[in-house]
């Protein structure tokens, strides 16, 4: 099973993607977090990537694409993998689909998360008020002002790859706006639909 998450800053593509990981046993594959790892550990992609994610605007592409590749290709990825946070600009899917391509490998959907975007600013207050009562630290980037550039760079480059997969058969579209089990419901019906319709589902 391969699979893309897709939506805005704040719609719960973290907390699907892994609840996907572990119930399908794919790799969780979050460019965020690879790049985070490779700014903790002071590596030339991590000094290059650091400034412009606390500013909340996009890494090259490049840079990126050439990190998800290198980690398609570890073992824990081969039975499959949901990506989250990738791809985020139209740039970034074409190469994904090159990378596919290469590997031989097919996608099998593109879930987007449908949130209403002006809540989200409320969602990121939130967020950051119960981190900070459970006293955990919170991303350099989880601060309004990084917020509202991460939203204005998902509207502007993200969005359009909504077209995109949906032209091409892929998307499926769920509500994000609901509870999180509600969400995971509603994904689990979609799944399981594309499972029957593609002839794999194993009961
Ligand atoms: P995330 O953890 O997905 O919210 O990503 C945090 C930040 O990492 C983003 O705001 C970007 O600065 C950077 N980032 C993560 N994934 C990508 C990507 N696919 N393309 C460009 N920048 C990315």
């Amino acid at each position: 099973m391969r699979l893309i998450l897709l939506g805005p800053p704040g719609a719960g593509k973290g907390t699907q993607s892994q609840r996907l990981a572990d119930k399908y046993r794919i790799a969780q594959l979050s460019t965020g977090d690879m790049l985070r790892a490779a700014i903790s550990a002071k590596t030339p992609v991590g000094q290059r990537a650091k400034g412009i994610m606390a500013r909340g605007d996009l890494v090259p592409d490049d840079v990126v694409v050439g990190i998800i590749s290198d980690r398609m290709d570890e073992a824990d990825a081969r039975a499959g993998f949901v990506l989250d946070g990738f791809p985020r600009t139209l740039g970034q899917a074409q190469a994904l689909d090159r990378l596919l391509a290469e590997k031989g490998l097919k996608l099998d959907g593109v879930i987007e998360l449908k949130v209403d975007e002006d809540k989200l600013l409320q969602r990121i207050d939130s967020r950051l008020r119960d981190m900070t009562a459970r006293g955990e630290t919170a991303r350099p980037d989880d601060n309004p002002d990084a917020f509202k550039v991460r939203l204005a760079a998902y509207r502007e480059q993200t969005k359009p790859l909504i077209d995109y997969y949906r032209s091409k058969g892929k998307l499926r579209s769920v509500d994000g706006m609901a509870g999180i089990r509600d969400v995971s419901r509603a994904i689990d019906t979609v799944l399981d639909r594309e499972r029957v319709d593609a002839g794999y589902a194993d009961g």
